[in-house]
């Protein structure tokens, strides 16, 4: 694997191999660290970083949930991933800001350093090459989602992410190319690392994050996006059967963007046959396919399309430009 040139790291750009930690910090051995994943695209306006603020808001906010103290401040943030882009020289990357507990203690409840970096890389399609147009066969998991008031799912730390590995790695050891939990309930949560969306009659379902989920920021822009494209959208607790009834199935997150699933427990979603149909799910998805292409909610700046763009938008087409409002 090449590694990036340059990374933020506590405060500063320093070259990728400096940045390191020593093996008895906190978060190695407890899993208190947190965490963001975001994208930044090509535009014509230049490279664009999708929804930044939101993204280090709830890095800050997962930070609070375990009472970690964070040394820098959303706008600090903001600014550190720009600048590893630019160090780096990036244009369409993933950026992974990460805080943890360092070095400075051994117990549980040791009064630790808050180390905070953040790296840039170049990644394409995170489930597969071609997943995004031809879908994924996924199953359900053996392993269930942590119950309510137990381990957190609204914060979006490294612990969580032992769930995430063994719904993962499950799926794939069984030959699938994604695992989808269920709740302690035994309802529908979410995937390994992705949130679901069922499609009925034309309408998008999804379960709400009582759900043991993640409150995906893909999630809330897709039923953003939906709403205001006319679509309705359904927060509702689901039965897992209903996976196997839906018109149309997909998974969303920054990493998986838009990912069509074609199958579940090795039943086909819809009605329509085989690798390829996948873009049957366009026809309500056409609509909300762009929001990581086109700018709605670009770098956290408060850009927003024009109405004419906004139109264009809808029926699928990439924006050309966007405006400051
Ligand atoms: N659920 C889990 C468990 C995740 O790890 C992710 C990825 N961050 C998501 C859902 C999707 O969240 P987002 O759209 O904010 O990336």
């Amino acid at each position: 694997m090449r590694y990036p040139d340059w990374i933020w790291h506590n405060g500063t750009i320093k070259p990728w191999a400096e940045a390191t930690t020593h093996v008895m910090a906190h978060a190695i051995h407890y899993g208190s660290s947190v965490f963001e994943g975001i994208r930044s695209y090509d535009t014509p306006n230049g490279p664009a970083i999708f929804r930044l603020t939101e993204h280090n808001r709830r890095l800050l906010a997962s930070a609070k949930i375990y009472d970690m103290p964070m040394p820098y401040s959303v706008e600090q943030l903001n600014a550190a991933c720009r600048e590893v882009l630019k160090a780096n020289q990036l244009g369409k990357a993933y950026l992974r800001p990460v805080a943890f507990r360092g070095l400075g203690g051994f117990g549980l409840t040791a009064d630790t350093p808050t180390d905070v970096a953040v790296a840039a890389w170049q990644m394409g399609a995170y489930l597969g090459d071609d997943v995004l147009e031809a879908g994924i066969d996924a199953c359900v998991s053996s392993w269930q989602r942590f119950a309510p008031n137990t381990i957190p799912a609204g914060a979006k730390a490294g612990g969580n992410y032992l769930s995430g590995q063994l719904v993962a790695r499950e799926a794939r050891r069984l030959g699938f190319g994604e695992g989808i939990a269920l709740a302690s309930t035994g309802l529908l949560s979410e995937g390994a690392g992705e949130n679901l969306f069922l499609v009925f009659d034309g309408a998008l379902h999804t379960s709400p994050v009582s759900a043991a989920l993640l409150n995906g920021i893909t999630r809330n822009t897709l039923m953003t996006l939906a709403r205001e494209a006319g679509i309705t959208v359904v927060e509702r607790d689901l039965p897992r059967e209903y996976l196997y009834l839906c018109d149309e199935l997909f998974m969303c997150g920054t990493a998986a963007e838009i990912t069509p699933i074609r199958s579940v427990d090795g039943r086909q979603v819809g009605t329509e046959a085989g690798p390829g149909d996948a873009a049957h799910a366009g026809a309500v998805l056409r609509p909300v396919r762009w929001p990581h292409a086109g700018p709605p909610w670009l770098a956290g700046a408060g850009r927003r399309l024009r109405s004419d763009q906004r139109a264009a938008f809808h029926r699928g087409a990439p924006p050309a430009t966007a405006t400051r409002t």
